[in-house]
């Protein structure tokens, strides 16, 4: 099968978008979830987690040295978030475009950030940003693995 971070740069690059503990409690997840399914991109790995701090600082490593890095990981870790693998062409690209900016006022309207958050550290949601972000956070997420599978929709959505 596929690697868990599928084959970036194709139709099946991956990346690991999830809902931060404010969207749970604000009840936005099946809104965040339509959005990726109606462009017509492939949920292949979906779960609730509810992160340690130690997860969360893991997740965030590359902030450690941040002035508001202990304030994220209690705020990550403070509730479940639920974590997605989503598949397809540009995947890592556009679901960064489709969630917004980091910081809601300079997001625009349309965007995820843009139509449900205001603040910068209740942002909503989470995308990698790179390939190599991506591979890093799947495999930290998902060490189960995600699902392969094909959609007889597939030859409407691609050319
Ligand atoms: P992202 O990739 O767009 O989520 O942004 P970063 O990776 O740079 O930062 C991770 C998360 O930390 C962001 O989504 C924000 O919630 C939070 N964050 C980033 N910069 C700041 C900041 O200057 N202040 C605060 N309070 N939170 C921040
Ligand atoms: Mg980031």
């Amino acid at each position: 099968g596929l690697p868990v971070y599928g084959i970036p740069g194709t139709n099946q690059e991956r990346t690991f978008l999830a809902c931060k503990p404010d969207a749970v409690q604000r009840g936005l997840v099946g809104d965040i979830i339509q959005r990726f399914e109606k462009r017509g991109y492939k949920l292949v790995g979906l779960k609730m987690v509810w992160p340690s701090e130690t997860m969360a600082a893991e997740h965030y490593a590359d902030l450690k040295k941040k002035p508001f890095f202990p304030g994220l990981v209690k705020f990550f870790s403070s509730g479940p978030i639920v974590c997605m693998c989503w598949e397809g062409k540009d995947i890592i690209k556009q679901g960064r475009q489709m969630l917004g900016e980091t910081q809601p006022l300079a997001s625009k309207p349309g965007s995820i950030r843009g139509d449900f958050s205001i603040d910068l550290g209740r942002n909503i949601c989470h995308g990698s940003d790179s390939p190599e972000a991506a591979e890093h956070e799947l495999k930290m997420w998902f060490p189960e693995g995600v699902s392969d599978y094909g959609k007889a929709v597939d030859s409407h959505i691609y050319e």
